[in-house]
């Protein structure tokens, strides 16, 4: 498969998250342990990806950096 984005949520045969592949630009650009906070940024477009937990569900979240 060829996703230009895309999250790759790995679980545990229990169905615990336990890390999440990031692609981005076309391209994998690697891998979150899935803890709150955890971030990659795409060494193409600068976008940081990125993991926050809340109570009862969590968000993978884009912050677009400006390019210099
Ligand atoms: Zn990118």
């Amino acid at each position: 498969m060829n996703y230009t984005n895309d999250y790759r949520v790995n679980q545990k045969n229990n169905g615990e998250v336990i890390s999440v592949e990031v692609t981005c630009c076309s391209k994998k650009i690697g891998e979150m342990r899935f803890k709150d906070d955890s971030s990659i940024t795409c060494p193409d477009c600068n976008t940081v990806h990125r993991i926050k937990f809340h109570h009862n569900h969590f968000h993978i979240t884009q912050e677009k950096q400006n390019e210099e």
